[in-house]
């Protein structure tokens, strides 16, 4: 549980009772939709893990557009909301730097990637992933574990291989990153909730992620670093079964 002192209360809302301006609470998000993009000449567009007819791509991609929507309407803490993809990517884009290139490109102060797992029928559950050298992305991976309840949180979780949650790759603006395994889209109940309940889910995240900006506006003010490294000379550090 997180209390918020009236302090910051009035900070957020951009004014002191005495009518002076304070710094506002102006973040930006960058929510990317996983796969859907096409990896290389002649390949179909990447479909993610699919179950019959269904593509995870395209329940990221509409959780993902809820989650904009969701994001948006929270204008005391919140300026800008994109996405990285809003269809599918049917040009030959370079594995997963594309997508980080958004971010950096709109200076986005948080990314939040969205998949769906896959295993045996049994499997269920929401998973938030973080890379263990960032502490405010286990801070807002937690957050959000805590918030799931349309599909039971598996927990936050520390991930060190995939791309799109390591900061080094990332301008100096991005503070966290986390990637949100929405559910299992080869267990029924998960998939059908992702594609029935979506639009509550969205709420669940974005209230998480407003929760977390709120408790921790600090780190969105401190001075910028310089950038450890540019995508262009930092390799992905190896192939990796799955597209994220
Ligand atoms: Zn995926």
């Amino acid at each position: 549980m997180t209390t918020v002192s009236s302090e910051q209360q009035q900070a957020v809302a951009g004014a002191q009772s005495d009518g002076s301006a304070v710094q506002k609470c102006a973040i930006i998000v960058v929510i990317d939709p996983g796969h859907g993009d096409r990896l290389k000449a002649g390949n179909p567009v990447d479909p993610g893990a699919v179950s019959g007819t269904i593509y995870e791509s395209n329940i990221a991609l509409d959780v993902g557009k809820k989650l904009k929507s969701k994001l948006e309407a929270k204008t005391d803490c919140i300026q800008a909301v994109y996405l990285t993809r809003e269809g599918e990517i049917t040009e030959v884009r370079p594995r997963l730097k594309w997508r980080v290139a958004i971010a950096k490109e709109k200076k986005a102060n948080l990314f939040i990637s969205l998949h769906l797992d896959a295993a045996g029928a049994s499997a269920s559950g929401q998973s938030a992933l973080y890379h263990p050298s960032y502490p405010h992305s286990k801070t807002l991976a937690s957050t959000v574990a805590g918030r799931a309840k349309i599909i039971k949180s598996r927990g936050a979780k520390s991930r060190d291989n995939l791309y799109v949650i390591n900061l080094k790759y990332f301008g100096p603006d991005t503070k966290a990153s986390i990637l949100i395994e929405l559910g299992f889209i080869t267990n029924d109940a998960d998939r059908n909730a992702c594609q029935t309940q979506g639009d509550a889910i969205a709420q669940e995240i974005a209230d998480s992620v407003a929760d977390f900006v709120l408790a921790n506006k600090a780190i969105f003010s401190a001075t910028p670093k310089a950038a450890a490294g540019t995508p262009a000379n930092v390799p992905i550090p190896r192939p990796r079964p799955t597209n994220r």
